[in-house]
């Protein structure tokens, strides 16, 4: 087989996936991370009272994609996990995904059950809809609930969230957290879920023990571009950062979280709660609730607050920056002759889970050793 030297700039989970394929594969790999330390946005770390804490907000690892499930439990065991969100509406705490449980607990009971009938006689059982697609109903029960929906759990969230509007950002963002016409409290309906049993820096950690791979970190692309060689460099960093920012700069949605160890045992129902009106924040992560097997006296929150400071935490998919990327991707796409490739979340501009991150990174290297 070919023997590649291949370059691959920055060590989040795409960078690291990659990097495994290849090094598994006889090639000799260098990644090189800006950061302190690997894992990107993915990166936890034991606190003093034993809990995983996810420095970069909650990771909750769901997928549908058997191959990717099959790949990472190559490196980790899991703990049993499936991720329900409270939020926090008119006082009480109910489930988002806003559901029928939701609406029983939010409005009187003649008018949720007419509403019920009414949700399932239009869209049927078991069934998913955008809040921004809901809204679009004529009934006029319907509509009110759509309303009512969209006030309590959307408009002010996504003000917190992102500085705009629900309308104002691309619909693909405010449908991941669909109407849901079921009684299942769940986040995700994905067959596999989990939280990696020593957490994802440990997983990472394993997939990069390999003597093929050579990890510089603290150190920026920008600075030894001019000086590495290879034969295939692979680019997971941001992209308008590669073009030097010719054609303007992309946006990305920031955050601070402030991290919190109380001497209490217990601090929420849920590992996520949403505060969709209330407060400066968006949601409160507690970590040992990721984990059933943690004894810990104690507890550890992370109040997020996302804004313009802080680290790069989502694209911010407007269309303004659709436009400046699609010209960026225009340019990536032609250094493929000078087999230089863009992947993952801050490269392709995208909103990607981190099994989609997986699952894209599996298939560039098929791609680029298999030609498939
Ligand atoms: N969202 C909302 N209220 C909620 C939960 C989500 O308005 O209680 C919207 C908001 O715009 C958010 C988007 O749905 O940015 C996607 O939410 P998700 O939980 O998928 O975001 P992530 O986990 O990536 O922070």
């Amino acid at each position: 087989m070919k023997e590649y030297k291949i370059s691959i700039i920055g060590a989040g989970i795409t960078g690291i996936t990659l990097a495994e394929r290849f090094a598994s594969n006889n090639s000799k790999v260098l990644i090189i991370e800006k950061r302190n330390h690997i894992g990107g946005n993915c990166y936890d770390f034991k606190d003093e009272n034993g809990i995983i804490v996810h420095k970069y907000g909650p990771h909750i690892f769901h997928t549908s994609y058997k191959e990717v499930w099959d790949y990472l439990s190559k490196f980790t065991e899991w703990i049993p996990y499936q991720h329900k969100v409270l939020g926090f509406i008119d006082g009480k705490f109910v489930p988002i995904p806003f559901n029928l449980n939701s609406l029983y607990a939010l409005m009187p009971l003649k008018l949720a059950e007419k509403l019920e009938e009414k949700l399932i006689n239009n869209f049927g059982y078991n069934t998913k809809i955008p809040i921004l697609e809901l809204r679009k109903t004529e009934d006029k029960d319907l509509k009110f609930l759509a309303d009512f929906i969209y006030e309590k759990v959307f408009l002010h969230y996504t003000e917190k969230q992102w500085g705009i509007k629900p309308e104002e950002i691309d619909p693909l963002v405010t449908a991941r957290v669909p109407v849901v016409i079921s009684h299942d409290d769940r986040y995700f309906q994905d067959k596999y879920q989990g939280i990696p049993k020593d957490g994802y820096t440990k997983m990472f950690e394993r997939m990069l023990e390999n003597k093929n791979i050579e990890i510089r970190l603290n150190t920026d692309f920008k600075e030894i571009r001019d000086k590495i060689k290879y034969d295939l460099l692979i680019y997971t960093g941001p992209i308008d950062e590669f073009f030097d920012y010719k054609y303007g700069k992309l946006d990305y949605r920031c955050m601070k979280i402030d991290f919190q160890i109380l001497d209490i045992e217990s601090y929420q129902p849920t590992a996520v709660v949403n505060y969709p009106n209330d407060y400066d924040f968006t949601r409160i992560t507690e970590f040992k609730k990721f984990d059933v097997y943690n004894r810990s006296k104690k507890t550890t929150i992370g109040i997020e607050y996302p804004g313009n400071s802080g680290f790069k935490a989502w694209p911010l998919l407007n269309e303004r920056n659709k436009e400046i990327f699609k010209k960026y991707w225009q340019e990536a796409k032609k250094l493929k002759k000078k087999n230089i490739y863009f992947a993952g979340r801050l490269a392709e501009y995208k909103y990607y889970n981190m099994d989609e991150a997986v699952k894209n990174s599996l298939d560039l290297f098929n791609k680029l050793l298999y030609g498939k």
